[in-house]
């Protein structure tokens, strides 16, 4: 209750900020760190641009690379877990590539991340409430990549990609696509895998290439409250974005060319949205892009929105450290 009090108070846009640890390939070449967390705990986080130089940045939480993944879930869970009492929730990693996006969001086996976490979470309140309510928990899977949707669970190559209808209501709807129901964490877990690896499919490098998509999971709940006979329906977004970094003038040709000018284009429209979101504009530009027009119902109205922005400490990173939070302090 105190936490949707709070929520009310602040609005619904929430912005983490997260510095992964220096490397040892940075250490080993001498890069020193550019990043101090002095005033961490007051959500302020000091940036050592130029010499003697510091930028002071402030977010609603800031983790050092010290804190791990159990600190950040407990952070988000509360956010998270509202998707059981019928809120729309969206969660993003935003940043470079190489800043820990995806070690966020995925985790690894050994040190799971918010995917994993939320999903486990939420099967054991829907068992805890059983009394009360009847949960249907049934997720997707879903990658964008050069602006077009594919839908990773989808087992024919035809039905893979996917387009938006808009549904004369306004309601959205995505004509095909494989919404695969789940009753546990183990079978929850084994779909998404299943999902990982078709993301792998026609690729000749997998980590390079989930780095220049956004890889989309949605969670669908179906609510029933067994005493008042309500029924909700709400859906919660886990997205680990494309890296945000610039291109080196080099690169810029060909394929690459229209990925990156595909990823600016889809950014900026997030950044838009949220910020469009975040100062009450009357006119919330959706339709910029396939990721906003697909989280167009779960970004604004009374839904949830956080996104993690990640960075790194070292100095050689520090124009695309500057450019996050900049984008980060936008969206706030
Ligand atoms: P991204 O998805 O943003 O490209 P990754 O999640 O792949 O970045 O992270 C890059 C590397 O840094 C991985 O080897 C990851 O395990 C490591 N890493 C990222 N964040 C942390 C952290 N907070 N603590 C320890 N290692 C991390
Ligand atoms: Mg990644």
């Amino acid at each position: 209750i105190l936490y949707n009090q709070i929520q009310e108070a602040k609005g619904n846009i929430r912005v983490f900020c997260r510095c992964r640890p220096l490397r040892k390939e940075d250490l080993l070449a001498g890069q020193a760190t550019v990043v101090q967390f002095d005033a961490a705990k007051d959500g302020e986080l000091g940036i050592l641009t130029s010499g003697s130089t510091k930028k002071i940045f402030r977010f609603d939480r800031i983790y050092t690379p010290k804190d791990d993944q159990v600190d950040i879930f407990s952070d988000a869970s509360p956010m998270i877990i509202s998707v059981l009492d019928g809120y729309n929730v969206c969660i993003l990693a935003y940043g470079q590539t190489g800043t820990g996006k995806t070690f966020t969001m995925e985790g690894s086996d050994t040190n799971r991340g918010v995917n994993y976490r939320t999903l486990e979470q939420l099967f054991k309140i829907a068992d805890e409430r059983k009394e009360t309510f009847i949960y249907n928990i049934s997720v997707s899977v879903l990658e964008v990549y050069n602006e077009q949707i594919r839908d990773l669970l989808a087992t024919s190559p035809t039905s893979k990609r996917l387009e938006m209808r808009q549904a004369p209501e306004g309601v959205h709807h995505i004509p095909g696509i494989v919404e695969a129901k789940v009753q546990g964490i183990k079978e929850a877990w084994n779909v998404l895998q299943a999902g990982s690896s078709a993301r792998a499919v026609g690729s000749n490098n997998v980590n390079e290439h989930s780095s220049r998509s956004h890889c989309i999971l949605c969670i669908m709940v179906k609510a029933k409250n067994l005493i008042s006979g309500e029924c909700t329906m709400s859906k919660l977004w886990l997205v680990d974005l494309a890296g945000s970094e610039r291109l080196a003038k080099t690169e810029v040709q060909g394929e690459r060319l229209k990925e990156a000018q595909n990823i600016n284009r889809s950014l900026s429209a997030l950044g838009d949205v949220i910020s469009a979101l975040a100062t009450k504009r009357s006119h919330i530009p959706y339709r910029n892009s396939k990721l906003t027009h697909l989280l167009q119902d779960s970004l604004g109205g009374d839904a949830k929105t956080l996104m993690f922005v990640q960075i790194s400490p070292s100095e050689q990173d520090l124009s695309e450290t500057l450019s996050s939070l900049n984008f980060a302090t936008r969206v706030r």
